[in-house]
């Protein structure tokens, strides 16, 4: 009798301590942030973090590694609907709405079916919704979240069915040629004044007249250009708003170094900003953060802009983990749409150390350069992306070889720099030798052939100009985060948060 009362009674217990430790393990996220580094592959993350530790100290973490270090890691398969390698928009559909659809499509399936998005889930249950990025508003990824269309160049299309639909708090980034009346340049639009020249100027790209930025404050929009005005922005009495930095994306990270002054505000300002607006919402909210030049950078193959780009990235998840650990009721995610690029620190037969007499009375000799920290010392001095030395040197050689030179830790010679600059009889630069067909987008621009020409120096070398099938890294933490681990798939990234919140993913709208 004794056995059987003490048996219930220990039944018992264990059911009381299941059911108050079992809501808490599989507590469901009040907030959400998901954080994707566009085209940030394995070796993207690996270039950051080898970089703070030979430049900053072994010990030293990124903010990344305080999401791994939790252990709830995990690896991301991109593949989209029918095809191996992914584009943005397929990817940021498959982040959004948890559906494999083809290349170009925003927001519906391979079909053309209009797909709900995890933003749409959110509003539902009565959550915030907000969106950043550093390229353009209406670029692919951000616009997985909120929008719908068949090719993601319809970014005048897009940006009416933001504003129409006019129920995210938050929307920051570029692509103010996107939002203002066919023929007026963004630089004399009224709310726009605040744009520095140097954060992008442009005419618009609309065809018609309208003017999404007045619409939208006649929708109780708050509306800022520049980094002063989101600062001053006061984050109590604002319900929503909309940002637009530059006419079109954002210049690349180590363009908008202080020393460039282009008042355009960083990612971790837009995040910081945006936490405390959304936070307000007692049911809570959603907010992607976009690192979306990651990728740019890599289609140019600059290397040393990669890395600002990833430390520009990392301060944004170092706000959100600021965030996310004060506030525990907030899952966090960080992943990448896909990789680009196919980047390689490898090691090669250039510039190997000299032999080395070591204490056992030995010498140390090797054939081979492995790399050491030299190579980040030099990624360190470089102050200008690729792309904008090629700019400003406006196709003449030895202005080509002055801005490389000023501005890198790598020489060329003014008959390197003219091979360069030479375009052939249809306009286009020339393409690297090997794999000319990978180079989709270096006819525009010579970076690609620049990264080739001092890969050397910093033991670097690329597969390719576009994405590619690598998966992507996932780490999370806080509520949820555990269902991260192992290996996913890209659309199980909203499944898993609808389903904590209750819904269903992919549904059609
Ligand atoms: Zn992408």
């Amino acid at each position: 009798m004794r056995t059987k009362r003490s048996l219930i009674l220990g039944t018992l217990l264990v059911f009381i301590s299941l059911a108050w430790f079992l809501p808490v393990q599989g507590a469901e996220p009040k907030n959400v942030i998901l954080l994707i580094g566009d085209g940030m592959g394995p070796q993207a993350v690996g270039l950051a973090v080898y970089y703070n530790r030979f430049m900053n100290g072994m010990e030293k973490r990124l903010h990344m590694e305080r999401l791994m270090a939790a252990g709830n890691t995990g690896y991301c398969l991109t593949y989209q609907y029918g095809t191996v390698v992914t584009d943005s928009a397929s990817a940021a559909t498959a982040l959004a709405s948890g559906v494999k659809t083809r290349d170009a499509i925003i927001g519906k399936d391979h079909d053309g079916r209009v797909m709900k998005s995890i933003v749409d889930i959110a509003r539902q249950l009565g959550k915030s919704a907000g969106v950043i990025s550093n390229t353009r508003l209406t670029h692919a990824t951000p616009a997985g979240f909120y929008a719908h269309v068949i090719h993601r160049d319809m970014e005048n299309e897009i940006a009416v069915q933001l504003i129409e639909r006019g129920d995210l708090a938050v929307a920051l980034s570029g692509g103010a040629q996107h939002f203002i009346p066919a023929g007026t340049k963004v630089e004399d639009h009224p709310s726009l004044k605040g744009i520095d020249r140097k954060a992008g100027w442009g005419g618009s790209r609309r065809k018609d007249a309208r003017d999404l930025i007045a619409e939208a404050k006649a929708k109780g929009y708050a509306f800022v250009a520049n980094e002063k005005e989101l600062l001053a922005l006061d984050a109590r009495k604002t319900e929503k708003v909309l940002g637009l930095f530059s006419a079109s994306g954002f210049p690349s990270a180590i363009d908008r170094q202080p020393q460039h002054e282009t008042g355009v505000p960083t990612l971790s300002q837009l995040t910081e900003k945006s936490l405390e607006i959304l936070k307000k919402n007692p049911q809570g909210f959603f907010l992607m953060v976009e690192g979306g030049q990651i990728d740019w950078v890599e289609h140019g193959n600059d290397v040393a802009s990669v890395l600002h780009e990833m430390l520009e990235f990392d301060q944004a998840v170092g706000r959100v983990m600021d965030f996310a650990e004060k506030t525990p009721d907030t899952l966090v995610i960080v992943t990448a749409d896909h990789d680009t690029g196919g980047l390689a620190i490898g090691y090669s037969n250039y510039n190997p150390p000299a032999p080395v007499k070591l204490p056992s009375g030995e010498t140390w000799k090797t054939k081979y350069n492995f790399a050491d920290k030299s190579i980040f010392e030099k990624m360190a001095t470089q102050k200008k992306s690729f792309l904008k030395m090629f700019q400003d040197s406006k196709g003449n050689p030895a202005a080509f070889k002055k801005e490389v030179e000023e501005n890198s830790a790598f020489s060329i010679s003014e008959e390197q720099s003219a091979a360069l600059l030479a375009k052939d009889a249809k306009e286009a630069f020339p393409l690297p030798k090997e794999y000319g067909e990978f180079y989709v987008y270096s006819a525009g621009n010579p970076t690609a052939l620049m990264g080739r020409l001092f890969g050397k120096e910093t033991n670097t070398a690329w597969a390719a100009g576009t994405h590619t099938h690598t998966p992507v890294m996932i780490f999370a933490h806080g509520p949820m985060a555990e269902k991260f681990r192992g290996l996913l798939d890209n659309t199980d990234v909203p499944q898993i948060i609808a389903k904590g919140w209750g819904a269903t993913l992919p549904a059609s709208k």
